[in-house]
């Protein structure tokens, strides 16, 4: 079978609020850009759209005055980027190549070649897999089992009640702090007797007299009913084994987050744990001409509001370096599209062929 090649000036990766961002904004400044985003699969954890999708009321994004469901705001942004002519294309990448410009991307039919490639991939809650956990109707999630405190905290689901909170590193003692303000109780299960958590963040929610802690405690199921949602845990001890019923009406799984980089190993700069490396003044990455932005590239913030934002800067970002302008790289230097590099204190410009010259005005 024939491979269709495309070629675009930018290509975009993930539907989420950062990629839908910038599809409308570099669609509205004519660069015609593709989006590919992967099909929707339970069991690859993956959903057009992106984590929203997986959302029910959304009460902190701006301009929503009376909230807005998830998978409607979604549909907003899809709607949005394509009013201003993104193409969309629903495939598996499998496998990219972004040693040299125009750069490879391969799917299951397709070779796109793409001068510019925007990654908007976005990361997963990791989940534990007990019963109960899975989304409504398999399970409660949504119906009073959560990954995001920020998000359903403030729902009436979850007011004056007593939650579960499971982990023990910097995400769960944000999220247990958090959900104190509307909680009767918070209990943070922890499976050792010693958090992973920064000294400060342990302080804090040690310090906090509704957060409870439940040590050498593993999630084993979440109970409930369909009509009345989460009525409790069972809970195991990690030393001895033993299990018991603990009555709550919701549970916050905080065990961390997963980025979708898997593709783009040994290829562009992550972290530890594999987020994308780019320098917080501009969404470049180390290799000029790929840029990243939302939850693929921020472990801190992860709300949609900061994903689209960083959208619209990866979307600028590229289009100056199509417009030949110096981006700013995580080094501190800046590049060009013809491989001219500007040095972090911008007084030499060092050519592709190697000669260096003064980027002072005479
Ligand atoms: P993390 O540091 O990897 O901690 C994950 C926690 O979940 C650990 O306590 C771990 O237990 C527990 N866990 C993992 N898998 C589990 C399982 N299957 N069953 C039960 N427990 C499980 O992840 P994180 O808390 O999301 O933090 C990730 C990074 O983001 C860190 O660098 C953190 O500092 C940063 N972060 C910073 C802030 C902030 O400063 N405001 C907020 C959030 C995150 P063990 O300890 O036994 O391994």
């Amino acid at each position: 079978m024939a491979t269709e090649e495309l070629r675009r000036q930018v290509v975009i990766i993930g539907s989420g609020p950062a990629g839908l961002t910038a599809a409308i904004y570099t669609a509205r400044a004519n660069l015609n850009p593709l989006l590919i985003d992967a099909p929707a699969d339970t069991d690859r954890q993956t959903t057009p759209g992106g984590q929203l999708m997986i959302t029910t009321d959304v009460e902190n994004y701006p301009g929503f005055a009376k909230g807005i469901e998830g998978p409607e705001l979604m549909m907003q942004f899809r709607q949005q980027a394509e009013r201003f002519g993104t193409e969309f294309l629903e495939e598996w990448i499998t496998r990219v190549e972004l040693q040299s410009r125009p750069f490879t991307l391969h799917t299951e039919n397709r070779i796109v070649k793409a001068d510019t490639l925007i990654i908007a991939s976005g990361a997963s809650a990791k989940w534990l897999g007990v019963p109960g956990e899975a989304k409504t109707p398999k399970g409660f999630g949504g119906n009073g089992v959560s990954a995001c405190a920020t998000c359903d905290g403030p729902l009436p689901a979850f007011r004056n009640k007593r939650l579960v909170v499971v982990g023990g590193g910097d995400t769960a003692m944000e999220e247990a702090t958090f959900l104190t303000r509307y909680a009767s109780r918070v209990y943070v299960a922890h499976r050792r007797d010693k958090l992973r958590a920064s000294k400060i963040m342990q302080e804090k929610a040690l310090r906090n007299e509704k957060i409870e802690f439940l040590w050498n405690t593993e999630l084993a199921e979440i109970l409930g009913t369909h009509e009345q949602g989460v009525t409790g845990v069972r809970l195991r001890d990690t030393n001895s084994g033993a299990e018991k019923n603990f009555d709550c009406e919701g549970v916050f799984i905080a065990i961390g987050h997963k980025p979708n980089t898997e593709l783009f190993k040994g290829q562009l700069e992550m972290d530890a744990v594999g987020y994308l490396k780019t320098n917080g003044h501009s969404t470049a990455t180390n290799i000029p001409g790929v840029f990243a932005c939302g939850d693929v590239q921020d472990s801190v913030y992860r709300q949609a509001i900061t994903a689209a934002g960083t959208g619209c800067m990866s979307a600028i970002d590229a289009e100056r370096f199509l417009d030949h302008l110096p981006v700013e790289m995580p080094s501190g230097e800046e590049v060009t599209i013809e491989g001219e590099h500007i040095t972090a204190d911008r007084k030499l410009i060092i050519e592709p062929t190697g000669e260096v010259i003064s980027n002072e005005v005479a």
